[in-house]
């Protein structure tokens, strides 16, 4: 929809080594951050200037990425770049301690936050959607879901099959840039999985970087190979061409019942995400362009079908939640009023872990040498011998994530152990035990940096659902403890008016300034999502709250 001045287009990839263009580090990392996050190899349609998520952008048009380049390159160590939906807008001297970049994407006022005023602002060059961490130059790849997607599946698992997954198939659609994540989470679980995506493009894409096994363009191929490998108990992914509208009421229709079923289709955007069935994938890109009218309207029909067929299967017995996409809420405004009806994954798994201020806490390597994240995985291992669940990952991860751009790490850590990891690392760059500096970020879909009702706070214990005050008392918070670069998005995973959420982004560069730095924001971070869960009332995180000794003053 927007100009993005696709003609000039020429790759972008983020400079390695130790030499640096920028005034100091700190900018020269969110410039190398900015490039990665439209790498070829990160991004998902880098010639747009989308990274992933529907179209979460990096930068509003290429001229806007160039200045914003050249904008980093000539700011002082001592000043602060505010960038607006993807453009930078102003630089001001604000003082060493202070961010480096300020970042608001996609915000609308409230009365005004919905999809029609947003892509007719979109479409007049004044905003651009940020997705989460697209617009805050912290996107590693499908890397970055694939432990989150990971630890989901086990945590169902744990719950509904006692903790095994082994002759067990689980069935999604979606396989783009967070969805791609799927069959290999599956897999690693042990499970067999079938996604379903309507571009052959994006499950090419996953073949080759070794997240999916097979590519079939028929349902009968499909379950032909699928059914084989659950009887033997073989972890195999499948992806299928096609329609989700059309394979979910169809497994249901042959009494095929998955185990697990979800979606990460980009359902949450009617118009540039989700694809409508009833028509070829290329004729639904025509009139995509031709009649978004008319688009939308066959796009919020499609999610109904694919709702109810999904509905069916949970009455069958499939265990079955939304993914994060706001695909039930589509689905419920167009007459399915039973859509609810499958919980959302935060309340059904997550939750307990946000209590404890545990979320998707990542780094990586601005050296550019995977050797870096390896030192970084032994420090982890040897840090926390006793987490199980960490362990199985690195030791997973190390083995069959192939590293997308710079070389990046994502695991789940809490309260307490991302500063003490954080200062760690930092400690290694100092003595010169890892090459350049290590970017530490996170997504924003963690404990205390998102509001939306139908993802991270659904169903809180005191109906606070929709209150957005959080996300935003969290960007200020991490200002105010000195992160290297601060932001505030609209919209994220589950579309424009029905989330609110912040990131934050720390260079542990070496130096003694930055390790205060670092042990303020990622104690502070955290500790802002179990103070929103006390305040919410969950006794798990009033008495973490007591044991570590997070000031709540009205906290019992
Ligand atoms: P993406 O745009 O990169 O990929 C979406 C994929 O869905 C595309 O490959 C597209 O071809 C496919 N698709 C669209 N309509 C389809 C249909 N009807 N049938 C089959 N395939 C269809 O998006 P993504 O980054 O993979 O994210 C997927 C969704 O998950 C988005 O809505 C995103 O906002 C949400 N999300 C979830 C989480 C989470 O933690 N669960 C995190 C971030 C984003």
């Amino acid at each position: 929809p927007v100009d993005t001045e696709t003609s000039s287009y020429t790759p972008v990839k983020a400079p390695r080594g130790n030499t640096i263009s920028c005034k100091g580090w700190q900018q020269e990392a969110a410039m190398r951050m900015l490039m990665n996050n439209l790498d070829e190899e990160v991004a998902e349609r880098p010639r747009d200037l989308v990274v992933y998520g529907g179209t979460g952008r990096a930068a509003r048009s290429w001229d806007c990425f160039h200045a914003i380049v050249n904008t980093l390159k000539s700011l002082d160590n001592d000043e602060t770049l505010l960038v607006q939906s993807g453009k930078p807008v102003a630089v001001f001297r604000t003082h060493e301690y202070a961010p480096r970049v300020l970042i608001c994407n996609s915000n609308l006022v409230g009365h005004w936050s919905n999809w029609d005023k947003f892509n007719e602002l979109e479409r007049a060059g004044l905003t651009m959607y940020g997705q989460m961490t697209a617009g805050s130059w912290i996107y590693i790849g499908s890397q970055g879901i694939i432990q989150g997607t990971f630890e989901t599946f086990a945590a169902a698992a744990e719950k509904h099959f006692g903790g095994e997954l082994e002759g067990k198939l689980i069935v999604s659609g979606g396989m783009g840039g967070m969805g791609g994540a799927q069959p290999l989470a599956a897999t690693m679980t042990g499970a067999c999985f079938l996604g379903i995506d309507v571009d052959p493009e994006r499950i090419k894409k996953r073949l080759k970087t070794g997240y999916c096994d097979f590519m079939v363009n028929s349902l009968d191929e499909a379950l032909r190979i699928l059914k084989n490998a659950v009887r033997k108990k073989e972890n195999i992914s499948v992806g299928l061409v096609g329609n989700c509208a059309d394979v979910i009421p169809e497994l249901a229709e042959r009494g095929v019942v998955p185990d697990i079923l979800t979606d990460q289709t980009s359902a949450h955007d009617p118009l540039n995400g989700y694809v409508p069935n009833g028509m070829t994938f290329e004729a639904a890109l025509e009139l995509r362009k031709s009649d978004p009218h008319a688009y939308n309207e066959r796009s919020l029909d499609s999610m109904a079908r694919h709702v109810e067929g999904m509905l069916k299967l949970q009455k069958m017995g499939a265990v079955t939640f939304d993914y994060g996409n706001n695909i039930r809420t589509f689905a419920f405004q167009r007459g399915v009023k039973n859509a609810y009806d499958f919980p959302g994954f935060v309340p059904a798994y997550i939750r307990p872990l946000f209590c404890e201020g545990r979320g998707p806490f990542r780094w990586v390597a601005l050296s550019g040498e995977p050797s870096d994240i390896h030192v970084t995985d032994e420090l982890i291992l040897q840090m926390y011998p006793q987490n199980r669940i960490l362990s199985r990952w690195i030791d997973l991860a190390r083995k069959r994530i192939k590293f997308q751009g710079l070389p990046s790490r994502i695991c789940w850590l809490g309260y307490g152990e991302r500063a003490e990891f954080g200062l760690a690392m930092n400690d290694l760059v100092k003595k010169g035990k890892i090459k350049a500096p290590i970017v530490i970020g996170r997504d924003h879909l963690d404990c205390g940096s998102v509001a939306s009702p139908f993802r991270e706070t659904e169903a809180m214990k005191d109906g606070s659902d929709a209150i957005a005050d959080w996300p935003l008392l969290n960007a200020l918070l991490n200002t105010a403890s000195g992160a290297s670069w601060v932001s505030i998005h609209n919209g994220g995973g589950v579309g424009i008016g029905y989330s609110q959420h912040a990131g934050q982004v720390t260079v542990a560069d070496g130096t003694d300034e930055m390790a205060k730095r670092i042990e303020r924001v990622l104690t502070n971070d955290p500790g802002i999502g179990v103070a929103r869960h006390v305040d919410s009332g969950y006794d798990e995180a009033k008495s973490f709250a007591k044991e570590k000794g997070v000031k709540i003053p009205m906290g019992q």
